[in-house]
């Protein structure tokens, strides 16, 4: 049975890069009927940030990315945790001591920063100081309660792997370093208990960032050394910000959290990262989380790295707004319309209404709305519309007729008020668009609004609605 893991370090939020490793880990499982599973990676306690384990848990949970085998879905094993699991992996580097594929060391920092400062590569290996150092001096030095680490002992020659999306890559073992495998506070590193887990996990597929291909020859020195089946591996190219840059966690780009602020559904962000890198077969480009994990297949991975465009993710979450039961997306949207729209008795639902078609986010909402409260001051320019076959003379007779047919109108409704306005202008001989521009103009203010003339009107009510055709007038005059 297929198995993969989500294993993410605790070192601040989940950007785009981590979640969509997260989510084709779950998809390969699941489009197989393997498993797949979280285990928390926190056994560097330097670069631990708190309540960075939390983001994860909440993360996945909003994105319906689930892991098996934790308590709360009934299994009876947590998300797995490292730092609780300490006690095994100095077991297993000191199995590989005995085994003599790794080592004990005693240097100093003091000594290893030098060797660091004198080493002309940029990358400085470690020595092997204490490689050969006599089993008598190491026990006396053990004894004595010297601090020590544990490194792995490279062996000689070549390492070959086989990555499903890069091919196969060789490494010089010369090339590599003596890795640390337990750290002098007795904790091992994440390398090695990354190792150690995916073993004892049974994980048959590990899905990471392409950042993990250099440290890949390293973990199969240490399969081998164990003498482990390795595992399938299929590394990711990164996400990129732009052509040059990398997205990442340090220059605070977008993260699953701060998509989710700025009004991004869920599922919009899901779907839009499952494209981030992967082809699917068909022509398509919307699917369900549950589609998804049909027609998942590490096929339609690509090499080269993607790019994350927030203006197609913004398309997308658009089409998932228009799709939207409108009482859900009601429910969604009532913060932000309460935060924007304060004139009282304005039909917020009728609003609502409105935007759903025209927004790419919910908090593009509230700059939809920001009429309603107040109007703009804007420039009488807006009222000439080429298309519209509006010019300021025409756009002022129209208002001076409208406002007068309007004063008169009891029904203030839609549809009343749609009819009312285009039999005038059937009466004054002129298109609808010559008053209904004009009047749309009068009521927003801004080039755009979403719905036209008589909805404005029957949202904002008469009395503004008479008000502000009364300003367009008095602009349009002067
Ligand atoms: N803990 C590593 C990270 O957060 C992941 C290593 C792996 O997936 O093998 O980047």
């Amino acid at each position: 049975m297929i198995r993969t893991r989500f294993a993410p370090s605790p070192t601040g939020y989940m950007h785009i890069g981590n979640l969509r490793t997260a989510l084709y880990e779950y998809l390969i499982a699941k489009s197989q009927g393997g498993k797949f599973i979280l285990r928390i990676e926190d056994t560097d306690r330097e670069r631990f940030v708190e309540g960075a384990v939390d983001v994860i848990y909440e993360t996945l949970a909003m994105a319906g990315i689930k892991y098996d085998e934790g308590p709360d879905v009934g299994g009876d094993y947590g998300p797995y945790i490292q730092s609780e699991r300490k006690n095994n992996y100095i077991d297993y580097a000191k199995q590989l001591v005995d085994k003599g594929e790794a080592y004990y060391c005693f240097c100093t920092k003091q000594r290893l920063d030098e060797l660091k400062n004198n080493s002309s590569d940029k990358i400085a290996k470690y020595d092997r100081h204490c490689l050969n150092m006599p089993k008598q001096e190491i026990e006396q030095r053990l004894k004595n309660g010297e601090e020590y680490v544990i490194r792995q002992k490279i062996r000689e020659g070549k390492t070959t792997f086989k990555d499903v999306v890069y091919g196969e890559i060789t490494v010089d073992n010369d090339e590599l370093d003596d890795q640390i495998l337990i750290k002098s506070d007795g904790l091992a590193t994440y390398n090695f208990a990354n190792v150690i887990d995916d073993h004892l996990m049974n994980i048959t597929h590990v899905v990471r960032g392409s950042e993990y291909l250099s440290s890949t020859p390293k973990y199969n020195l240490l399969y081998e050394a164990f003498g482990w089946e390795i595992p399938t591996y299929i590394h990711l190219p990164a996400v990129m910000k732009n052509s040059g840059e990398k997205l990442s966690k340090r220059n605070g780009d977008a993260s699953f959290q701060d998509l989710i602020k700025k009004g991004y559904l869920p599922e919009a962000i899901i779907n839009y990262v499952a494209l981030l890198g992967w082809a699917p077969k068909e022509n398509r480009e919307i699917y369900s989380l549950e589609e998804l994990e049909k027609v998942f297949n590490t096929d339609g991975l690509s090499k080269s790295p993607a790019i994350f465009d927030i203006v197609k993710l913004t398309w997308m979450n658009g089409e998932y707004i228009k799709a939207m039961d409108f009482d859900k997306f009601y429910e969604l949207a009532e913060p932000v319309l309460k935060q924007s729209v304060k004139t009282e008795k304005i039909d917020l639902k009728k609003a609502a209404g409105y935007v759903k078609t025209r927004i790419g986010t919910i908090n593009e909402i509230a700059q939809m709305l920001d009429f309603i409260d107040s109007l703009p001051d804007y420039d009488k320019a807006l009222y000439v519309h080429k298309k519209m076959k509006t010019t300021e003379e025409i756009s002022l007779k129209s208002l001076k007729e409208a406002l007068s047919m309007l004063e008169n109108i009891q029904d203030w409704t839609n549809d009343s008020l749609y009819s009312s306005m285009t039999e005038l202008c059937k009466n004054l001989g002129i298109k609808n668009s010559q008053l209904l521009w004009p009047v749309r103009t009068a009521l927003s203010g801004k080039p755009t609004s979403p719905c036209g003339a008589s909805e404005l009107a029957e949202l904002l009510g008469k009395e503004e609605t008479l008000k502000r055709i009364k300003i367009g007038i008095d602009k349009l005059v002067i």
